[in-house]
């Protein structure tokens, strides 16, 4: 294989990128800059050693030799109370930038997926969230809000998780809510504008 088809066959492993576009990816690659090219190849480079996750939250966060866990979890002034759930870093990103929540997150890292599947627990970082809330519920915890997109995948894994945590939430006595109607049915977390996350925070049920 030769160097374009190799480096096309990795673009398209990217989220969302079909062979015309990874193979764009390629043609534009050949025709950049030599210095975008290789500061480009310096960043992928060091983008896994210089990059953490965090202990708590699961997120990722550039790696600081003091701290196992990132800026948010180690911020004391936070709400301890609240904890929201998101699917990926890029919805806890968006929650963040609305600028309208104090509380911690925990990221899960995926979906449980629509078709059946074994131990769909391990399929999100279900483990590690019980231990999270274990820990956390020390501090205070009250409640959990879902902050999962309003699609089909993002309402399965509400409702798987909000099973899976139902004996948790009796024992160590917290409620679990979901964000307000304010994201629109196939509204992904992702896209949602801040005064979008704003209502849906307040409207949760
Ligand atoms: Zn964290």
């Amino acid at each position: 294989m030769d160097s374009i088809a190799k480096l096309t066959e990795m673009f398209r492993k990217f989220p969302g990128i079909g062979p015309r576009q990874a193979r764009r990816f390629a043609y534009f690659l050949l025709s950049a800059d030599s210095s975008y090219v290789s500061s480009l190849s310096t960043g992928i480079n060091s983008l896994k050693k210089e990059t953490s996750v965090c202990s708590d939250c699961r997120r990722y966060f550039a790696k600081s030799d003091s701290r196992p866990t990132c800026a948010i979890c180690s911020d004391t002034g936070r709400d301890k109370t609240l904890l929201t759930i998101v699917s990926t870093d890029v919805d806890m990103d968006a929650f963040e930038k609305s600028g309208v929540y104090e509380g911690m997150y925990f990221v899960l890292g995926g979906y449980v997926p629509l078709i059946e599947t074994d131990e769909p627990e391990k399929r999100i970082r279900a483990g590690h969230l019980t231990d999270l809330i274990k820990r956390r519920s020390k501090d205070g915890l009250s409640e959990i809000i879902f902050a999962l997109s309003a699609t089909p995948e993002g309402e399965h894994t509400a409702s798987f998780l909000a099973d899976y945590l139902s004996k948790l939430a009796e024992d160590l006595n917290f409620k679990i809510t979901h964000l307000g109607k304010g994201l629109s049915t196939g509204t992904e977390l992702e896209y949602a504008d801040s005064e979008t996350i704003k209502n849906a925070l307040k409207n949760r049920e």
